[in-house]
């Protein structure tokens, strides 16, 4: 069944004619929000060993990581990877160390390009040139944290960023022979759907090529786990999650390729909220649901009610 919107699994198939499987690394960065440069405390939701489990145990060069990752996936040897530098701020170093690891990664066999996860303030000129040079040979998506339109969010979930600081990187971006995907989250303190909806609004109005979007998960720890103790924050509902994502999609730009629908920190104890009884793949199924029936309600007007959980 084709997908009610453009999926990134189905942008490399087309790209490349074969599956293609993200594996995500952890190379060592740091985070100038966390290292002092921009600030110590962190976004308040920040916990990234939640969702890496490289991040539980002492470091492994990139390439042992890739190969481990490799020998996982069943037949293998049939598909093309991305390697997805997940983990912190990996454009956090000079140029010359960055080439090194990416180098590294690219090395391996079947690894056809990158994902770079960076914040929209670690990506100067300097920075924008080498990935433009290394988009002339390989497929590379930068990967901007945003996750909400809204300075006063932002302010309130200590990113230590501006709306207009990723307007600037993604205008540095553009037209540079890579791909830039946004990271947003939904269900943020303080935010309703009204807002949540401008977030989809003014990243159609971007340069942007992809969107990953996330629910707010709240790991234990984290400045949020204690707003959340205190009534501060609440996460979103199972029941609300598929038309929230749906109205998001809705917003988009058809052309935008859609990397995630929802958040993935790691179902263990770290997570404190929300638990919510059914897995991942349900809850794509569900939302895949509701855009279907959406469109259908679209094409025969009035007829059945475009929901997804429930009748
Ligand atoms: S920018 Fe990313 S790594 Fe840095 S504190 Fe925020 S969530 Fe954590």
């Amino acid at each position: 069944m084709q997908r009610p919107y453009y999926y990134l699994g189905d942008f490399l198939r087309e790209h490349f004619g074969c599956r293609v499987i993200k594996i995500p690394v952890h190379a060592g960065f740091d985070c100038p929000n966390r290292d002092g440069l921009v600030g110590r405390d962190g976004c308040i939701f920040c916990c990234n060993s939640s969702f890496s489990l490289a991040l539980r145990e002492p470091l492994k060069p990139v390439p042992d990581q890739i190969r481990a990752a490799r020998a996982a996936v069943k037949g293998s040897a049939r598909h093309k990877f991305l390697v997805y530098f997940q983990s912190f701020t990996n454009t956090y170093a000079p140029v010359a160390r960055l080439r090194t690891l990416y180098d590294a990664a690219l090395a391996e066999p079947d690894v056809v390009g990158l994902c770079i996860a960076t914040r929209p303030d670690c990506v100067p000129e300097p920075v924008v040139d080498m990935l433009a040079d290394y988009a002339r040979r390989w497929h590379l998506w930068l990967e901007l944290g945003l996750q909400s339109a809204h300075d006063r969010t932002l302010a309130a979930i200590n990113r230590g960023h501006t709306r207009a600081d990723f307007e600037e990187a993604v205008a540095r971006c553009r037209d540079r022979g890579f791909y830039v995907c946004a990271h947003v989250i939904l269900g943020l303190p303080g935010e309703g759907r009204r807002e949540m909806l401008e977030t989809a609004d003014f990243l159609s109005s971007q340069a942007v090529q992809g969107v990953k979007i996330h629910h707010l998960q709240i790991i234990e720890g984290t400045p949020l786990a204690a707003m959340y103790r205190r009534g501060q924050a609440k996460p979103l509902e199972l029941e609300q999650y598929p038309q929230l994502v749906c109205d998001f999609l809705e917003r988009l730009r058809p052309d935008i390729i859609i990397h995630r629908l929802l958040g993935d920190a790691l179902e263990d104890d770290q997570l404190l909220a929300p638990r919510w009884e059914a897995g991942k793949s349900q809850i794509v199924a569900a939302i895949e649901q509701e855009m279907a029936n959406r469109i259908r309600c679209r094409v025969s007007a009035g007829e059945g009610r475009c929901v997804a959980w429930g009748s």
